[in-house]
């Protein structure tokens, strides 16, 4: 068995240690950034006009963050995945 430290999508949203997240559908964070990509795995997120290929919920960090809420987003399996290892909070 490996190590969660040693996984990708861990030291890929190791930046994200200890924020709160809530469970949303996805928005664009600001006009014209149409889709964004999950901070552990990469899958994409995008609003469901815009793609129906994409995730279209998500967690989401919150105003809390220092970019802003909606910057950053993580899919349900990589916050399942991720959230005891870096803390994460459920909100
Ligand atoms: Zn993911």
């Amino acid at each position: 068995m490996t190590a969660i430290e040693d996984d990708w999508r861990y030291q890929s949203a190791a930046h994200l240690r200890g924020q709160a997240f809530v469970f949303k559908p996805y928005t664009r964070y600001r006009e014209g950034w149409d889709h964004d990509h999950c901070a552990g795995c990469g899958d994409t997120f995008a609003e469901a006009a815009v793609s129906s290929g994409a995730l279209h919920t998500g967690w989401a960090v919150t105003s809390d963050y220092d970019k802003g809420a909606d910057y950053e987003w993580m899919c349900a399996d990589c916050f399942s995945l991720l959230k005891d290892a870096l803390a994460l909070t459920p909100r």
